[in-house]
C-alpha cells in the first residue's frame, strides 16, 4: 500500500478510522481464538496453518461471530485449520491461469470490453478459501507513475470500455491515490464503465467514505460495485448502512459470493442471503464454485448439490434474486454458467 502523506493536511475522520481499523485488524491466531473464547485445539491447528497464509480478519467482522462455535460460517471463512495442509488431487496454486494475460504491468486482459487492473496486493481479510492464498503478494505496481503503461494501454484501445479495479483488494488503498487514478482515467474518454471488486464493504464498512464515493462518482462512467458477501449475518447494520450509502450515490451494486461447504451451502441461508441483499438494493449477481485452488479442498460443493440449490432458490424467489451460478475455466473468456 502506498500511503500519501500531504504535508499540513490533515486526514478526515473516516479515513484515519477505517485506516486505523485495517491496521488494527486481528492478525494472530491465539487473539482469534481468545477473544471468541474457542477451544485449545482449534487455536493450535490455527496456529500451525495460518504459517501457511497468514490470518487476517477485522475486529468488526469478528464481532458478528457466534463465540464459542468453531462452526460459524463466518468463522469458518477466515479461520486457519490443519485440512488446508491435505493435499487433494486437482486442487493447484494457480488454478485461473491469471499469470498469462498481463498486458502491462498490473493489467489483466482476459474478457472481452474489460480490463482489470490489479491494484493492490492486500486485502482487508484473508479468506481462507481464496486462489490469491498462493499468489505473490506484492507484484502490482506502486506509484502512478508505475501505472503508466497500463494507462496508455487503456487509452490506446478503444474496444475496451470498461475498467475494473481489482486486486487483492483495491480499497485498501487510500482514496487520495484512487482519487488520483480516477482522475487519470476520467481522461480516456471510450470508458464507459468503472468497476470495483472489494470485500471492504463487507468486512470493513467504514471504508465507505465520502470520498470514495466522490472519486467514485467523478468521471462520466457508470460507477459499479462488485461486492462479496456469502452469508445474511455478514450483513450486520453498519454493513446495511455503507451498502445503502453506496445505492444511494447511484452506484450500481452487484454481490458475488462463493459457495462455500460449512458456509452457505444451504437454500435457507442462501435466501436469506439474497432477500438482505434485495432489500437493501444489491444485485445478487454470480454464486462461484469454488476455484481449486490447493489448500482448500475442504470447501468444496459438489456441483450436483449447488445446481440443486440454486433449483430450490429459483422456485422460492423472483428471477433477479437468484444468483448466476459460475465457475471459472482456465482459458474461457467468460466465466462458465453450471
Ligand atoms: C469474473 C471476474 C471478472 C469479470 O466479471 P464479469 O462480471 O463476468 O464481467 C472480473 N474480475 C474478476 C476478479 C473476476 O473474477
Ligand atoms: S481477494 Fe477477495 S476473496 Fe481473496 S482474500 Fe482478498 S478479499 Fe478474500
Amino acid at each position: 500500500m502506498e500511503s500519501i502523506g500531504i504535508s499540513g493536511i490533515t486526514p478526515s475522520a473516516s479515513f484515519t478510522n477505517w485506516r486505523r481499523q485495517l491496521a488494527e485488524a486481528i492478525r494472530d491466531p491465539d487473539e482469534l481464538c481468545q477473544v471468541l473464547d474457542l477451544p485449545n485445539e482449534v487455536r493450535e491447528a490455527a496456529r500451525r496453518a495460518a504459517r501457511w497464509f497468514p490470518l487476517l480478519v477485522p475486529r468488526g467482522f469478528v464481532a458478528r461471530m457466534t463465540p464459542r462455535d468453531p462452526a460459524d460460517p463466518l468463522l469458518r471463512q477466515v479461520l486457519p485449520l490443519d485440512a488446508e495442509g491435505e493435499e487433494a488431487p486437482g486442487f493447484v496454486a494457480d488454478p485461473v491461469g491469471d499469470g498469462q494475460h498481463l498486458a502491462a504491468p498490473g493489467l489483466l486482459r482476459k474478457y472481452a470490453r474489460r480490463a482489470l487492473l490489479m491494484t493492490s496486493g492486500v486485502c482487508a481479510v484473508h479468506c481462507r478459501y481464496c486462489f490469491r492464498r498462493h499468489y505473490p503478494y506484492e507484484q502490482a505496481p506502486r506509484g502512478l507513475d508505475a501505472w503508466e503503461p497500463a494507462l496508455s494501454h487503456l487509452a490506446m484501445d478503444q474496444t475496451l470500455d470498461e475498467v475494473i479495479l481489482s486486486g487483492g483488494d483495491p480499497l485498501t488503498l487510500t482514496d487520495e491515490w484512487l482519487a488520483r487514478l480516477a482522475k487519470r482515467l476520467a481522461t480516456i474518454p471510450h470508458l464507459r464503465r468503472l468497476r470495483v471488486h472489494t470485500r471492504l464493504p463487507i468486512v470493513l464498512p467504514e471504508r465507505v467514505t465520502d470520498e470514495l464515493l466522490n472519486w467514485i462518482t467523478s468521471g462520466s462512467w457508470r460507477p459499479i460495485v462488485v461486492i462479496h458477501c456469502n452469508h445474511p449475518r455478514e450483513l450486520d447494520l453498519s454493513t446495511q448502512h455503507a451498502l445503502r450509502k453506496l445505492v444511494e450515490a447511484n452506484i450500481m451494486v452487484l454481490n458475488q459470493a462463493v459457495l462455500l461447504r460449512g458456509v452457505n451451502d444451504n437454500v435457507t441461508a442462501l435466501e436469506e442471503l439474497s432477500l438482505l441483499l434485495l432489500d437493501l438494493g444489491v444485485i445478487p449477481y454470480y454464486l462461484h464454485q469454488l476455484d481449486r485452488v490447493a489448500g482448500a479442498a475442504h470447501f468444496e460443493v459438489s456441483e450436483n448439490l449447488g445446481r440443486m440449490l440454486v433449483a430450490e432458490l429459483a422456485r422460492r424467489l423472483p428471477g433477479y434474486a437468484v444468483p448466476r451460478y459460475v465457475r471459472e475455466i482456465e482459458g474461457a473468456e467468460h466465466k462458465v454458467p453450471l
